[in-house]
């Protein structure tokens, strides 16, 4: 069985600076550095480093940024042959400015991302057979993650998505989803209200329940994981807060992806669903102990030693 991940895959442009330039302002910045991302690419390494056999669906430039994203991407065990390269396109990069005081403005160009659609789809469908679960976030066109997530429940393959970054969704895309994974920001996004509590995130759960999804999973940074089911998995509970594990956090870029590909490694590997949660938590965790998106995703052995020093 494989997890199979459709969407974006990214280079971050990052300069360091005193301050952010005003309108019309150069200035001198300390450093630059490039570093791979996107949600997409980010979920799938998160599941290469936890062994899951993992195959990724997007697109990228051809330029010198598309070559050094497949690398990245094979480097950590990411089946890159299903990966297209757009001529005459660009890279889906993020050009990301940080100051002393750790503010940022980030202008995000989709490129090759942008350009996912039909002909992916149909790619797609040929690598869901033998599939345990498709991945899906929102930085791709929405048509094509709509259209992946038919095409996954066709044969059969369990649909997770990731809402993120904050979108509101067509009713259409609930039921077609058997897992939704929003943090509380992309939360409040789709139900209208604040999601700061466990309370609150049972309310939200709720809500996204009502609307198809078979299980609402709400990541809440430090405070942990709220999740609720309409399908009981063993001896899962129906509903359930797992607190976080504790860790020194230094840098949680991309927890929330770390936490997909965690969940998706447990879910191939047939954990009950309050398993694949605190699964999803630790490598969640464990990738807040490392700066970086994909260099800090945890590799399975460290993953296992963390579980048993946790009592796990
Ligand atoms: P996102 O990156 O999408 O905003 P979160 O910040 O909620 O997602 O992180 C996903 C999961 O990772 C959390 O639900 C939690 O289990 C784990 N996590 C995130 N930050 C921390 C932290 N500071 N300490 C421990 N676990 C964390």
């Amino acid at each position: 069985m494989t997890v199979v991940v459709f969407g974006s895959i990214n280079m971050d442009l990052v300069a360091r600076t005193p301050h952010l330039p005003a309108p019309g302002e150069t200035i001198t910045g300390h450093e630059f550095f490039t570093a791979p991302g996107g949600k997409g690419a980010n979920q799938a390494v998160a599941a290469a480093r936890m062994k899951a056999p993992t195959k990724m669906i997007g697109r990228v430039g051809d330029d010198a940024f598309g070559s050094e994203l497949r690398q990245h991407l094979a480097a950590a065990g990411v089946d890159t042959g299903a990966v297209a390269t757009n001529a005459g396109v660009s890279s889906g990069v993020a050009v990301i400015a940080v100051d002393d005081a750790a503010q940022n403005n980030i202008i995000i160009i989709p490129g090759a991302n942008g350009r996912v659609g039909e002909s992916d789809v149909e790619r797609l469908a040929g690598h869901l057979v033998g599939a345990g679960a498709l991945l899906l976030q929102l930085e791709v066109p929405l048509p094509a993650v709509i259209a992946a997530a038919r095409q996954a429940r066709q044969h059969g393959v369990t649909v997770i998505l990731d809402p993120a970054p904050a979108l509101d969704l067509p009713a259409e895309i609930y039921p077609l989803v058997e897992i939704l994974t929003p943090n509380e920001v992309e939360a409040r996004q789709l139900v209208g209200f604040e999601v700061n509590t466990p309370d609150d995130a049972a309310r939200a759960a709720e809500a996204l329940l009502d609307r198809g999804v078979k299980t609402a999973i709400i990541k809440m940074g430090a405070q942990g994981v709220y999740y609720a089911t309409q399908t009981q998995t063993g001896d899962s509970p129906l509903a359930e807060f797992v607190p976080a594990f504790e860790v020194k956090a230094i840098d949680t870029v991309a927890a929330g992806d770390a936490f997909n590909g965690g969940l998706a490694t447990a879910l191939l590997e047939d954990q009950p669903l309050a398993t694949a949660v605190r699964w999803g938590a630790a490598v969640g965790a464990l990738s807040t102990t490392k700066p970086g998106a994909q260099p800090s995703m945890p590799g399975r052995a460290e993953f296992e030693r963390f579980l048993q020093a946790q009592g796990e």
